[in-house]
């Protein structure tokens, strides 16, 4: 079966990870404090903090900006469930704003149309989490300019798809336009340290408190403590989480960073060699490169006109070994989301492209060889 996504493992990983294994510190040691700087450097953020999820720096992230009960915050439904799951464990609101058809990120029109009509009912939300889908970065310039006609309303960008992607010139995670930005380190994504992500921002205040809630509240800085009670006194200043990550899992980011701009060069050479071998089947190809530089987490395709439908196109090319799948099943549309009141057709772009999406291999180790034996099991699944 060739997978949808798969994570590429070398040789000097594996020393890596070994080197840590035999070392004195297998969480907490150098090893996180060096995947963090590796990652400010290749971005230029402020502040990175590494977590043992993309879901938990997201849950950090919206813990950092005060979202509570009572608090609205506002997402893309075509994403993983985590992009909004996150407010809601901190009791806030969940809403989602349509998808712009053509990007499929969070739509700019949908978003000023939703927070004028929110606006008027005094319903703002708290908090926007734009999604890259598929490493195609959102227009963050066009939506900071509006949250701040309405604001304050914060902005984390979840580039879980998206880390060796750039926008407005320089790299995803420089944090121009957005407060925290969210990359996942997941196996199928960019880079991998098995379970795994980070949050960036340039605002030292909620990388502290980010900080705290990684590590149970607690903190040992002299400078914050109110008693002083010994060498051994730490204080919990706050209610925290233990969602630290692992000296072995850093040690294998930090081995993996060097090899992402070649490996989102790679998926630019296999994007393009979809759409020259697509083009003129009745498949709508995904637009990428429209406001910097993606990096291609995904390639996805809509059956456009085609003579089978979504399910027998996906089951025959699953039946021939390729190991299709579909982003996103739009969150709303979820049983635990819609027990929250959401119904089919409340965001109808995102429904649309969903019914039909399919997502093609796409990753660093694909070989022209196999992304070939792609197109023909795709040209051969199309017949009626
Ligand atoms: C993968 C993903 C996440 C969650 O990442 P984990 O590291 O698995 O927690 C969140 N948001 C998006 C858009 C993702 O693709």
């Amino acid at each position: 079966m060739i997978p949808y996504g798969r994570q590429s493992i070398s040789d000097e990983d594996v020393a890596a990870v070994v080197r840590v294994l035999r070392s004195d510190f297998l969480t907490q040691g150098p090893e996180v404090p060096r995947f963090e700087q590796a990652v400010r450097d290749y971005t230029g953020a402020g502040h990175a903090l590494a977590f043992n999820s993309a879901t938990s720096a997201l849950h950090a992230a919206c813990l950092a900006l005060g979202v509570g009960p009572g608090d609205r915050v506002w997402t893309s439904p075509n994403t993983f469930v985590a992009s909004a799951n996150c407010a809601r464990y901190c009791g806030a609101t969940v809403d989602f704003v349509d998808i712009d058809p053509e990007t499929l990120n969070l739509g700019v029109a949908a978003l000023a149309a939703k927070l004028e009509a929110a606006a008027a009912a005094s319903q703002l939300p708290k908090v926007v989490i734009a999604v890259d889908f598929a490493g195609e970065p959102c227009d963050l310039r066009a939506m900071r300019a509006l949250l701040d006609r309405y604001g304050p309303i914060r902005l984390i960008e979840d580039a879980s798809h998206a880390i060796g992607g750039r926008y407005a010139d320089r790299p995803i995670g420089a944090g121009e336009f957005s407060d925290i930005t969210i990359f996942s380190f997941h196996p199928v994504k960019l880079i991998t340290t098995a379970e795994g992500g980070m949050a960036l921002t340039n605002d030292a205040a909620l990388a502290e408190a980010m900080a705290l809630f990684r590590s149970h509240g607690i903190t040992r800085d002299a400078a914050k403590l109110e008693a002083d009670e010994g060498p051994w006194y730490y204080e919990q200043q706050t209610l925290g989480y233990n969602y630290r990550m692992t000296e072995l899992q850093a040690a294998l980011g930090t081995s993996q960073l060097t090899r992402l701009d070649a490996w989102v060069a790679r998926r630019h050479e296999l994007a393009a060699q979809y759409d020259r071998a697509l083009a003129g089947l009745p498949l709508k190809l995904p637009r990428y490169d429209a406001a910097g530089r993606s990096a291609l987490h995904l390639y996805p395709v809509q059956l456009q006109g085609a003579a089978v439908g979504r399910r027998v196109f996906f089951e025959r090319l699953r039946a021939r070994g390729i190991g299709v799948n579909v982003h996103y099943i739009p969150v709303h549309r979820q049983p635990d989301y819609r027990q929250l009141g959401f119904r089919a057709g409340d965001f109808p772009c995102a429904e649309a492209y969903y019914a039909n999406a399919v997502s093609l291999p796409m990753y660093a180790d694909l070989s022209d060889a196999q992304q070939a034996e792609v197109v023909t099991a795709v040209k051969g699944s199309l017949q009626s």
